[in-house]
């Protein structure tokens, strides 16, 4: 049976209030939305305008000067300008507005403009590439708007810039708008549909284009091939013989992109004329793929090698995993740039050989952020998350694999607070989330079952507009599902456009955990019927659904034909389902043959399954034997000693209680604690049994007293005797009344809106009585209330739980 989640730490639970008390969480994630990602073209504009090089600058001022030339601050002290000016100052005016762009410089260009007293159309057209150049794609547009008479070059600036800035829409309206073109015109409108996948728009472009030269072959080639379309490419590369090399490299390319290597070489061998870049080509090509013999062959057989085909070989042998023969030719290399030491480096990260990492690292003259992260990403792969904090401090500057590395570091390590303080802190720093960070950002929040902070992540996820595709879609998925919004889960589950397996095991999963068996089931049917095949996860989310809901026919039925329709060999996992599945319907003997015929030897989670059956259906015995095989497996298991100690209870056997309390001391084994959580308004309240520390605590009791008093109007009797699950503290009787899921509950039914489910998260399994409590209580106050326990989740309502009282 899989634990969820098996000890959940009160510090971070503090902590994290903490955060989210104090605003820090919501807040900065809201504020990191305007600041960090300019949501609209309005906010996009604004903050050009107030954060630009030019601070003064303002529209009006802007515009007052295209028609007064003359220097309108007289504070500033500017070279003097004469009213007539010779062509050859006008010239040197222009090469400096080029240099004040080239160096970043936009105010002191934008100043140098301001004052010319003639300008031609190269100064204006300086102004705008400057701009572009700047990534200033607004002000260049403003300032072409503005010009008083465009040549052949302004039009074809600007339509480059939209291009590169991805508004083709807009190039295309200039294009449309120019009173004559010229081949960059065109070559631009082609590269720009291209680029943005739009390759039959490329194509009629080239059509229509009068006089087509090198660049637009070679463009309308690139389009086909970047897109992937290599027979077309192919087709298009043969109805014309006067290629250069720059086409043959790129055919080659793509070739070599899509591991046709046989293709590549077929025309390597027939290049007319090679240069550097088809000899690094090929023998990356054969690198990457694994052909070292192959690589090393031209490798040695090229008459020039520059650093990209010595660091292709050393990526090529890192990749490979041989490391010895990577340094051999790291070691030879004349010329090392970065990236074939990051490579070297990074090879011996994956070796988990740290020490040689670290050394070439300090050793390493020219270290880039690539670098950084590279160290990073291993000490955090390595669980030596001090390390990679203390360089992550230390580095100069960041990017997003930086902050996604260290982030997943701390994830991983189920630091979840820490992950959690940092992804506020890199929104703040203005560097925005990719999809792997928000992914990693979305499963701490399954951990810590923040349905508030998953929403807001989600909500996030959109306005940044990386919310579709499967990679972030099972994430959200997941943390649905996990956060106990099944229902929301499901919606996700119907956006993914391109499902994976991945995404339906998640939601068969989601739905068996939550006791909804029989829409597990539809969903599965639905998988096999689209052509999805089923894998091992699927089978044990498929089983385990029957086993929640108890539905022992269709389960045994799947068990025993899926080797056959779906090539799956039954694993331990599969077994342990199918045991609890069986123990479940009361067929203990069944469980048992079953166990005995299993072609290997049964582990805990089997015998605690068998274990948990036998508690059911009072049969202690068995019980017995299958704890001690547990407690062989699993010495320090905690929970196997309760449910063995409560099976004596039940059947009476108080001196074995005894017993069991004493081994558990003497084998040093921890109880622990039992608490009910759940998230109000961006807080977490938790309680203990008998809790009295939560500043509500008179009204909760008081509640719960008035909640006891019409439950037994209602007939209900508290049964005290009752067996008890897990925690030895809450088997007080009286105690009972106070467990930590009913003061969850109560409180939640106190303070979340009438209609919305209270949704309680428990570390260990919820107790019988509370159990039998909460399904009156959904009953009378008429709310849906959901509690995940350390197994599974129940939803109770309207005097019914999802799990069918089995758990
Ligand atoms: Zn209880
Ligand atoms: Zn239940």
């Amino acid at each position: 049976m899989e634990r969820w989640m098996t000890i959940y730490n009160h510090r971070k639970i503090l902590i994290f209030h903490f955060l989210i008390a104090n605003g820090m969480i919501l807040r900065k994630l809201s504020a990191s939305l305007t600041t960090g990602y300019g949501a609209s073209c309005h906010s996009m504009h604004l903050r050009l305008l107030h954060t630009s090089c030019i601070r003064p600058l303002k529209k009006q001022r802007l515009r007052r000067n295209f028609h007064n030339p003359k220097p309108s601050n007289p504070k500033r002290s500017p070279p003097t300008i004469a009213p007539i000016v010779s062509d050859s100052t006008i010239v040197q005016w222009n090469t400096t507005i080029t240099n004040y762009m080239r160096s970043g410089q936009c105010d002191s260009a934008l100043s140098m403009f301001e004052k010319m007293s003639h300008r031609t159309s190269v100064s204006w057209n300086a102004m705008i590439s400057g701009y572009l150049l700047n990534n200033r794609f607004d002000l260049a547009r403003q300032m072409f708007d503005k010009m008083p008479e465009r040549d052949l070059v302004s039009w074809n600036v600007m339509i480059t810039g939209c291009v590169r800035n991805g508004n083709l829409g807009m190039a295309r309206k200039l294009f449309d708008q120019m009173p004559e073109r010229d081949a960059v015109s065109w070559n631009a409108m082609l590269s720009g549909y291209a680029q943005n996948g739009y390759v039959e728009e490329a194509r009629m472009v080239f059509d229509r284009m009068p006089n087509k030269n090198s660049i637009s072959w070679n463009g309308i080639l690139a389009a086909y091939v970047q897109n992937g379309r290599m027979d077309d490419a192919r087709k298009l590369f043969e109805s014309n013989s006067a290629w250069d090399v720059i086409s043959w490299n790129c055919l080659m390319g793509g070739y070599v992109r899509k591991k046709k290597l046989v293709d590549a070489r077929w025309l390597f061998d027939r290049i007319p004329i090679r240069d550097e870049v088809s000899w690094n080509t090929m023998i990356s090509g054969y690198a990457q793929n694994g052909q070292l013999s192959e690589a090393q062959k031209l490798f040695d057989e090229s008459p020039v090698r520059d650093v990209y085909t010595w660091t292709a070989m050393v990526s090529g042998y890192v990749q490979n995993g041989m490391l010895d023969e990577a340094r051999r030719v790291f070691d030879e290399m004349p010329v090392k740039n970065s990236v074939s030491w990051n490579a070297i480096i990074a090879g011996y990260m994956q070796c988990k050989n740290i020490d040689v990492a670290k050394e070439l690292f300090d050793a390493m003259p020219c270290k880039n952020v690539s670098s950084w992260n590279t160290m990073i990403t291993g000490f955090a792969q390595s669980s030596l998350i001090d390390l990679a904090r203390d360089l992550f401090d230390k580095m100069p500057r960041r990017d997003c694999i930086s902050w996604g590395a260290i982030i997943a570091g701390y994830a991983h390590l189920g630091h979840n607070e820490e992950a959690l303080r940092l992804f506020v802190e890199m929104n703040r720093d203005g560097e925005k989330a990719n999809r792997s960070i928000f992914s990693c950002i979305l499963s701490t929040c399954a951990e810590i079952t923040s349905l508030e902070l998953g929403n807001q992540l989600h909500a996030q996820l959109f306005k940044v507009g990386l919310g579709s595709g499967w990679y972030v879609g099972n994430a959200l998925l997941a943390m649905y599902c996990k956060c106990g919004n099944i229902d929301q889960a499901y919606v996700i589950f119907e956006e993914i456009a391109d499902k994976d397996i991945v995404s339906w095991n998640t939601i068969i999963a989601g739905y068996a955990r939550h006791g909804f068996g029989k829409e597990a089931l539809r969903i599965f049917e639905s998988m096999t019927r689209s052509g999805v095949k089923p894998d091992e996860v699927t089978m044990v989310g498929v089983l385990s659904a029957c086993s929640h809901s108890g539905l022992v026919d269709i389960g045994t039925e799947y068990f025993y034909t899926m080797d056959r329709d779906y090539g799956i060999t039954a694993n331990s996992k599969h077994y342990t389902c199918m045991i609890d599945l069986l123990g479940r319907a009361g067929r203990l003997d069944d469980a048992q043959n079953l166990m005995k015929n299993m072609p290997f030897e049964p582990d805990a989670a089997t015998w605690g399954a068998l274990l948990g059956a036998s508690r059911i259906y009072g049969n202690t015995e068995l019980g017995e034997k299958a704890a001690e095989m547990v407690f062989q497996m699993e010495p320090n298991n905690a929970g196997m000693y309760i449910l063995l100690s409560n099976m004596y209870a039940a059947s009476g056997r108080w001196a074995d209680v005894g017993t069991m309390r004493l081994k558990m001391r003497d084998s040093g084994v921890k109880k622990v604690p039992g608490y009910s959580w759940l998230h109000v308004q961006n807080k977490i309240h938790t309680f203990s049994v008998g809790d009295s520390t939560h500043p509500e605590t008179a009204r909760i009791y008081a509640y719960l007293e008035e909640l006891d008093f019409r439950l037994k109007k209602e007939g209900y009797i508290s049964s005290p005797k009752l067996v008890l699950h897990d925690v030895e503290e809450e088997e007080k009787e009286h105690m009972l009344k106070y467990h930590s899921e009913k003061l969850a509950v109560a409180f939640g039914i106190l303070n979340i809106q009438a209609g919305r489910p209270i949704r309680v998260f428990k570390n260990l399994r919820v107790c019988t009585d509370c159990h039998n409590v909460i399904k009156h209580i959904s009953k009378i106050v008429g709310r849906l209330i959901i509690v995940r326990d350390s197994h599974r989740f129940h939803h109770f309502r309207d005097g019914v739980c999802s799990c069918g009282d089995y758990w």
